[in-house]
């Protein structure tokens, strides 16, 4: 008797900041159920809707084993393919397959994927600071806790409360001066080196703060410090402009949590334009296509660094987890440090310790959820700020 699906729920739940989603997929066999991130934390109502009224209905009678079939015709059902909001529903659906053939076969997902390449996945961890020294303290704080990989920002995304007088009757925004924060970031580095040595790994994100023009000096300034990786230097819009960094910096770099369609990593891939792939694996549509660009990427010399900040459910960072400890090509793992709460609403959470996010090498991705205390900490509305960012003149700008 084929195994088949009988209902898909949604939670919704913000426990710490970020409101997050996750797909739970209950199956005709009692108590098996998968859970899959489907995290577009500033749309979630969108997501909630694509889920609850077109992805449902689509899936309700489907037999559970074939996650590349379901994938591939969850992914043309709808017609117009590769938009955020889709391809978030559809990785719910997709690490929810996953967790569920992991549980009937009685195996951690990472042996799906071939078996483990290491133990644990070194993770790198976030310090920001007013100045230079309060970065350093706070890069010396992490080191303490043997955390040997660390991103280094100065006053935020674009290095926030410059001085600076925007026209007369200038809209209200989120405003930074991008030249400003490539100055002063250039000197937090030349700071921190000369403050925390130059054994511990530092990264650092743009953001796509700067211009492209502007981005390309930057990643030449920065090459005295040795960077682990330099992130989102460009926006994906401004993919072409990979090459022209290419040639003139030897800065490793990092992209691609905004990429939703595959036709804005290949060309980046085959002209080994980037090092580390960025992707927020919900936002690509889940483990499925991760696993097969990874696999792409590794044949290039190219590692992976997936998008591991606080809005991507801890489910989301369980699937990291497992591609991390499967891929030979595994870079480095972005880790948000989840509060206590998280960890009891979502037992099986990933645990780091000295740096490294170990698994729980329970069968599927070894995650569950409190589905009552998650409904304690309802997803609130919320009219978003940090995104409506603006230049000096008052211009929009990217956030
Ligand atoms: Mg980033």
């Amino acid at each position: 008797m084929p195994v088949t699906i009988i209902d898909v729920i949604t939670i919704l739940t913000q426990p710490a900041g970020s409101r997050l989603i996750v797909v739970k997929i209950l199956t005709s066999e009692p108590g098996l159920y998968g859970l899959g991130c489907a995290t577009f934390t500033q749309r979630f109502h969108a997501v909630h809707a694509a889920i609850e009224r077109h992805l449902k209905p689509f899936l309700i009678g489907k037999e559970v084993d074939a996650i590349e079939d379901l994938w591939q015709t969850a992914m043309v059902n709808g017609y117009w393919r590769n938009g955020p909001v889709l391809n978030n529903a559809i990785s719910g659906m997709d690490q929810a397959l996953w967790d569920i053939k992991g549980k009937q076969a009685g195996m951690p997902v990472y042996q799906l994927l071939g078996g483990k390449c290491r133990e644990a996945a070194a993770t790198y961890v976030h310090a920001d600071g007013a100045s230079p020294a309060e970065v350093a303290e706070n890069v010396q704080r992490y080191m303490a806790q043997d955390y040997r990989h660390v991103r280094c920002q100065i006053g935020g995304y674009g290095g926030r409360k410059p001085r600076i007088t925007p026209p007369e009757g200038a809209k209200s925004g989120d405003y930074f001066d991008p030249r400003s924060y490539m100055r002063r970031t250039v000197k937090m580095f030349e700071h921190l080196r000369a403050a925390v040595g130059d054994e511990v790994e530092l990264l650092h994100d743009v953001h796509e703060r700067l211009t492209p023009a502007d981005a390309i000096v930057f990643a030449k300034q920065l090459e005295p410090y040795n960077l682990f990786f330099l992130e989102d230097a460009l926006a994906p819009e401004d993919n072409e402009w990979f090459r022209r960094m290419r040639q003139t910096s030897t800065t490793p770099i990092a992209m691609g949590e905004l990429f939703n369609n595959p036709a804005e990593w290949l060309p980046l891939i085959e002209g080994r334009l980037i090092d580390f792939l960025r992707m927020h694996i919900s936002q690509m549509g889940g483990i499925t296509p991760a696993r097969n660009v990874a696999a792409m990427a590794a044949m290039y010399g190219i590692r992976t660094a997936w998008h591991g900040p606080g809005d991507v459910s801890p489910v989301g960072h369980a699937a990291n987890l497992h591609l991390d400890l499967w891929a030979p090509n595994f870079g480095i793992q972005e880790w948000c440090r989840f509060n206590e709460l998280v960890y009891e609403i979502f037992p099986g959470t990933p645990e780091v310790r000295g740096g490294y996010m170990y698994p729980n090498d329970l069968p599927g991705l070894g995650i569950d959820v409190d589905e009552k205390l998650a409904a304690r900490y309802p997803c609130e509305d919320e009219i978003i700020n940090w995104t409506q960012a603006r230049t000096p003149d008052g211009g929009p700008a990217r956030p």
